[in-house]
């Protein structure tokens, strides 16, 4: 359940190859999975991965192009054909509920009541995300048609060190009591604090950003992100196609990955215009700028969120994160 990782399911933008799916994402996070923009094919996909649509918590989708959501109808009929019984929130844009009527009813099937509908608006906009542990939030970018960007942040925490409640004489309900309330009386009677007894534990943050040019959203949503999905449709050399198109190259995705102090960094979201050969072009250019982790994504890769940051001082095994 502590998984926190990205399944591709395909990294093709409007065509697809004989390589490359549609798009589709699954991050899944302490079993919360969201799915972002299922393109066409995104069920069978799925069951090449080895994830089912009981993963599924939310599907959230960035614009109505069809890479981005041509697989909608195949994945509610699926989650409705499994049983899946908890809750699915489905994300997008308002200005395309049109489109997303016709992709939730596009066939005749026994439907399910699961899907809880959220479109949203204006410049930013908040996720309803119940009980999972994380925020999630959009932002409008820019591109030909509305089109969000997702930014998930879990909140910092701390982590206890087990050599510190040694020292206090802590154990059991009183470190439970340390932890919930911050301070706790110990047995020789001291009052000890619970940031004498733990570090802080950054929160971990990722973001998903398709189809933009360049734009202030961008960089708000992937500030400091530890997990950052972008597309990189287009190389340098087609660069104005990239800004006609609204659209982002590899150079300009690993400039932002560098200015927003990102951990690793995923290509994805391909032009079909090119060969394989020119597959690590897309590596290349973005690491001109950015120095980090670089995964040019491909169909069916699992991709981790890093492992957290650890503060000083360093916690060493056997430490009980909270
Ligand atoms: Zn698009």
């Amino acid at each position: 359940m502590a998984t926190r990782d990205l399944v591709v399911l395909g990294t093709a933008s409007a065509v697809p190859t004989r390589a490359r799916n549609h798009n589709g994402y699954l991050l899944r996070w302490d079993g919360h999975g969201i799915l972002f923009d299922p393109g066409e094919g995104t069920q069978r996909q799925m069951l090449n991965a080895g994830v089912s649509a009981h993963d599924i918590r939310w599907i959230c989708l960035t614009h109505f192009h069809g890479d981005h959501c041509l697989g909608v109808p195949g994945v509610i009929q699926r989650i409705a054909r499994d049983g899946v019984g908890h809750p699915v929130r489905a994300v997008f844009p308002a200005s395309g509920a049109v489109y997303w009527r016709r992709l939730r009813h596009a066939a005749v099937f026994a439907d399910t009541d699961v899907v809880a509908e959220q479109p949203i608006t204006g410049d930013e906009a908040w996720i309803d995300t119940a009980d999972a542990p994380f925020a999630l939030t959009a932002r409008r970018l820019s591109h030909p048609v509305e089109a969000y960007g997702y930014r998930l942040v879990e909140p910092d925490g701390f982590t206890m060190l087990p050599e510190k409640l040694t020292e206090y004489g802590l154990g059991g309900p009183l470190v439970g009591e340390l932890q919930r309330v911050g301070r706790v009386t110990a047995p020789d009677g001291r009052t000890v604090t619970r940031a004498e007894c733990s570090v802080p534990r950054p929160g971990q943050k990722a973001a998903f950003i398709m189809d933009t040019r360049i734009c202030d959203a961008i960089t708000q949503l992937a500030d400091g992100v530890d997990l950052l999905i972008i597309e990189s449709t287009f190389l340098g050399v087609d660069a104005r196609l990239a800004a006609e198109y609204g659209h982002l190259t590899a150079a300009q995705a690993g400039e932002i990955a560098a200015e927003c102090g990102v951990r690793r960094l995923v290509l994805t979201h391909f032009s079909e215009r090119y060969s394989a050969e020119d597959q690590l072009r897309f590596a290349d250019e973005a690491a001109a700028a950015f120095s980090g982790d670089i995964v040019l994504a491909q169909d069916l890769d699992r991709v981790p969120v890093p492992p957290r940051r650890r503060l000083e001082p360093t916690s060493g095994p056997g430490t009980t994160s909270v």
